[in-house]
């Protein structure tokens, strides 16, 4: 089978990559609807592979609502240099790109939709200066609009990964992900349920405050592997809403020998 960079080359329809960059790997972070924590398992995904040692990049592509700079705590406008945007970096060393950091005011309401805001996204590919990154990875708006699916077309992304919360009540939301994923043709490189459970803190037991588990069924049911099933953590809310999720030291049961092998377990 083709690479994503392979079908550039022979199409000619996705964007390549720039000669300022170096980018290993693009890995798109997709869920049927809002608030079941795209945001905040990219980041974590970020911080593991920045512990790991890997150089890490986020476009914050969720154009109307983009979280991604105050979960980091990062404000500072991106600015250019040759042309070219340069990423704003985190205090661990995170490059992040995002509308929020191109707006006069952080609370500016941005109204785009589709081919706009798709645009937008693109240009947050192919005029930045990435330098080199083994991994970038793209935090998709939510839901199967134009957006998600243009950016999934026109990027040279090499793998998806699909998040839910057992509020997903049934499997249709993540069946119309992974069918959009599919279209794509793009492999799903696993499944995260986010807001599993909680723990509580004096007995330990585990509450299933959102209803019953459906994470081994969903993987199942879409064939792809079940890459973590994260709780809540009031720690991770806390932190992330003061943007301080670089401080975040809980457990998260997130695999990530996927990630690591895209790269050859270079990094
Ligand atoms: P999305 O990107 O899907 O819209 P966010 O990542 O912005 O969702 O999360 C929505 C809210 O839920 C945020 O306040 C975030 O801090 C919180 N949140 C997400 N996942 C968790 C979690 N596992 N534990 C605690 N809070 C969480």
């Amino acid at each position: 089978m083709s690479s994503p960079r392979d079908r550039i080359s022979e199409t000619g329809e996705k964007q390549s990559s720039h000669n300022d960059s170096n980018v290993k790997k693009v890995v798109a972070i997709m869920s049927g609807k809002g608030g079941v924590g795209k945001s905040s398992i990219t980041s974590l995904f970020a911080l593991k592979l920045s512990r790991h040692g890997c150089k890490v990049g986020i476009i914050d592509a969720d154009i109307t609502g983009p979280s991604i700079p105050k979960i980091f705590g990062v404000n500072k406008r991106i600015e250019t240099s040759g042309g070219k945007m340069l990423p704003a970096v985190t205090s661990g060393g995170v490059k992040i790109v995002s509308m929020n950091l191109l707006l006069e005011q952080e609370d500016d309401p941005i109204l785009w939709k589709g081919p706009k805001a798709g645009g937008a996204v693109k240009q947050f590919w192919k005029d930045v200066d990435w330098g080199e990154l083994d991994y970038l990875l793209i935090d998709l708006p939510p839901g199967t609009s134009d957006v998600p699916l243009s950016v999934l077309k026109s990027l040279p992304v090499d793998g998806i990964i699909v998040i839910t919360s057992p509020q997903d009540l049934a499997l249709m939301v993540v069946k119309k992900a992974v069918k959009m994923a599919s279209r794509s043709g793009i492999p799903i490189l696993g499944l995260v349920e986010n807001m599993s459970y909680i723990k509580c803190p004096h007995c330990q037991e585990e509450y299933d405050i959102f209803g019953p588990s459906h994470a081994k069924e969903s993987a199942a049911v879409i064939g792809v592997p079940l890459l973590g099933v994260v709780p809540i953590d009031t720690e991770l809310t806390r932190l992330s809403d003061q943007g301080k999720v670089e401080e975040y030291w809980g457990e998260v049961d997130l695999r990530m020998n996927l990630f690591f092998a895209l790269c050859d377990n270079s990094c």
